[in-house]
C-alpha cells in the first residue's frame, strides 16, 4: 500500500464533501466496500433507488477528490442502489494507523481466480466449473462463485437447488455440490432481475456475494465472471483481490478478438492473465471416435504465444460434456478418469505452476 493512503485517510478525505443533509460523506456510515490497494481506490455509496441520479455529482466529485490525493493512480467510485434505504450505522471511527485493517471477508481464501471471456457462450461456465472439480481432484479446497449475474448457470451445472442456509453472524453458507463449496447469483436473486441492473449495481451485488458469503478455508476459489469487457466486469476486476484471470475463448477468429479485448482488460487493472483454454477445440465425434479440428488447428496457442500469455489447455467439443453440462453432474464427476478429466488435469496442473510462480504474497496457502 502507498505510504499514507489507508482507509482512514481516504475518509477523513471524503469528510470535505457533503450528503444533501449536510453530514459528511466519511462518517455517514454510506461509505461501503472500500478498498485500497497499491494506489488504487474503489468503494461504493449506498443509497436508495430514488436518491441514486440526485447523488451522481457527488459520486463524481468523490472521484475526482480521491484522485487528486497524492499517490493515488485509480479511484472508482460507484452508487448503489439497495431496494430499501440504507440503514444507520454508527460513524467509522477514524483511528490513526488503522491502515487498512478491515476483515477480508475471503482471508481464509488462498487464491482467488477469475475465469472470464470477452463474450457469451464460449464455455466459460463449463470450463469454471470443471477447472474448479479438476482442482478439488488433486486434493485441494475449492470454491465456486458464479458472477455471471445475467446468465447465473452455476445451479444448472452442479445440480444445485434451494436457498442457501444462513450461518452465525447473518453470513451465508456456502451450498455444498460435489465437494465444491458453490455460491450463485442465481440462488439469491431473480435472473430476470438482474438483467436491468446497470453496471454499479451488478459489481455491489457480486462484492456482497463475496462478502456476505462464509467461505472458510479455501486453497482456490473460482469465479465465474460475467461474459464480456465492460464497466461491470471491469469494476469487478478491478474490486476483487484477484490472483489471475483464466480466459477462456474457442478456436473461431472472432473469439479471439474477444479473448485478446478480455486480457487487455485484466492488464489494464494489473491483474495477471494465468493462461488461456481454448475451449470446443476439436469435435471428438461420438460415432466414429474421430477428432475433427472444425475450426481449424492450434489458432488459439498461437495467439496466446502471440500475446504472451500461457496456453493451459484446449478442451473438446463433446456430446457428454454438452449433456453432463445440463443433467447437474459435471463430466469430471461421471468420468473422473476418462478423456476430458485428463484435460482438465492438465489444465489444473499448469494454473498451478503458473500460480506458484506468482504466490509470493501468500506463499504460505500455495496449492501443494
Ligand atoms: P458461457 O459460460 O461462456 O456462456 P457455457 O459454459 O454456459 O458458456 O456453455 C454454453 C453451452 O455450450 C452450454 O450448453 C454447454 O453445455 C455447451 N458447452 C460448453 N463447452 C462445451 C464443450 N466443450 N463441448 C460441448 N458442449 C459445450
Amino acid at each position: 500500500m502507498t505510504a499514507g493512503l489507508d482507509r482512514d485517510r481516504i475518509l477523513e478525505a471524503l469528510d470535505a464533501l457533503t450528503l444533501p443533509d449536510g453530514t459528511p460523506l466519511g462518517r455517514s456510515g454510506r461509505v461501503a466496500g472500500l478498498s485500497v490497494e497499491g494506489g488504487r481506490i474503489s468503494l461504493a455509496i449506498q443509497t436508495s433507488a430514488d436518491q441514486a441520479a440526485g447523488l451522481e455529482p457527488l459520486r463524481a466529485e468523490a472521484e475526482a477528490h480521491l484522485r487528486a490525493l497524492p499517490g493515488v493512480a485509480r479511484v472508482l467510485v460507484v452508487l448503489t442502489a439497495d431496494a430499501a434505504p440504507p440503514p444507520a450505522k454508527a460513524p467509522p471511527k477514524l483511528t490513526p494507523g488503522a491502515a487498512g485493517k478491515k476483515p477480508d471477508p475471503l482471508a481464509g481464501v488462498g487464491h482467488v481466480i477469475a475465469v472470464a471471456s470477452g463474450k457469451g457462450g464460449v464455455g466459460k461456465s463449463t470450463t469454471a466449473v470443471n477447472l474448479a472439480l479438476a482442482l478439488r481432484a488433486q486434493g485441494l479446497k475449492v470454491g465456486v462463485l458464479d458472477a455471471d449475474i445475467y446468465g447465473p448457470s452455476l445451479p444448472t451445472l452442479l445440480g444445485l437447488h434451494g436457498r442457501p442456509a444462513a450461518g452465525p453472524g447473518r453470513k451465508l453458507k456456502p451450498m455444498q455440490a460435489h465437494g465444491l463449496a458453490a455460491m450463485s447469483m442465481g440462488l439469491l436473486v431473480d435472473p430476470e432481475t438482474a438483467m436491468v441492473w446497470r453496471g454499479p449495481m451488478v459489481m455491489s451485488a457480486i462484492t456482497q456475494m463475496m462478502a456476505d458469503v462464509d467461505w472458510g478455508a479455501l486453497d482456490v476459489l473460482v469465479v465465474d465472471m460475467p461474459p464480456g469487457t465492460g464497466d461491470a466486469q471491469l469494476a469487478l476486476a478491478q474490486g476483487t483481490r484477484l490472483a489471475g484471470a483464466v480466459i477462456v475463448s474457442t478456436p473461431q477468429d472472432l473469439s479471439l478478438i474477444d479473448a485478446r479485448r478480455g486480457i487487455t482488460m485484466f492488464r489494464k487493472v494489473d491483474v495477471p492473465i494465468l493462461g488461456l483454454v481454448e475451449n470446443m477445440s476439436h469435435f471428438i465425434c461420438p460415432d466414429c471416435g474421430g477428432r475433427h479440428a472444425i475450426f481449424g488447428q492450434g489458432g488459439a496457442e498461437a495467439e496466446a504465444a502471440r500475446l504472451g500469455v500461457p496456453f493451459l489447455g484446449a478442451v473438446p467439443l463433446t456430446m457428454e460434456l454438452r449433456a453432463a453440462s445440463d443433467s447437474g453432474r459435471p463430466l469430471l464427476v461421471r468420468d473422473p478418469e476418462g478423456p476430458v478429466a485428463q484435460v482438465f488435469d492438465k489444465i489444473a496442473g499448469r494454473l498451478r505452476a503458473g500460480l506458484q510462480q506468482r504466490a509470493a504474497p501468500n506463499a504460505a496457502r500455495a496449492p501443494r
